[in-house]
């Protein structure tokens, strides 16, 4: 196992444990359970969110002016790095910048730092679990080629349609 299967097996077990039968996944309730402390800021719209240790406690930081879903996908993020990344976040702030965490292709994901696609790997698993997706597309005979048909399946997920359409590129 290659440490991105790792950062999703670890994502996959968490989602197990909720037991969840149908999307959305609770991800501030789990990031909460999990001892990290959730903090909405207007920061500036390039920063999506950070994660770093305050008083022996996790705590993330998320970009309150991005659209919910967004949010939902960089406290997904941030938790991947207070789970997997932990001695990291004891010794620094880890920030994360950029319009979209989501690499668009090979080239690109392969400029991106580890931990970087640790973290997505982990957050897309997370929250779009394969079980629920696989589940979601048997019920229906539609495309997955067909946008209004995918716009439908990011919004039960509470998920963008870019993030929605990498997952589905996984499965
Ligand atoms: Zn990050």
């Amino acid at each position: 196992m290659n440490d991105l299967e790792e950062a999703r097996e670890s994502a996959r077990a968490l989602v197990n444990k909720l037991g969840l039968k149908a999307p959305p996944v609770p991800v501030e309730k789990l990031a909460k359970a999990l001892g990290a402390r959730v903090e909405y800021t207007p920061f500036d719209d390039e920063l999506s969110g950070m994660a770093f240790v305050r008083d022996g406690k996790p705590v993330i930081g998320v970009n309150s002016n991005h659209h919910p879903n967004r949010q939902r996908f960089t406290i997904a993020h941030e938790l991947a790095h207070v789970v997997l990344h932990r001695s990291k976040l004891d010794a620094t702030v880890l920030i994360d910048k950029g319009r979209n965490f989501l690499p668009r292709d090979s080239v690109s994901a392969e400029g991106i730092d580890r931990l970087e696609m640790q973290a997505n790997a982990f957050a897309s698993e997370l929250l779009m679990p394969e079980r629920l997706v696989r589940n979601m597309l048997s019920e229906s005979s539609r495309d997955i080629q067909d946008d209004d048909y995918l716009i439908s399946i990011a919004s039960r997920f509470r998920v963008s349609l870019a993030a929605l359409q990498f997952r589905l590129g996984r499965l």
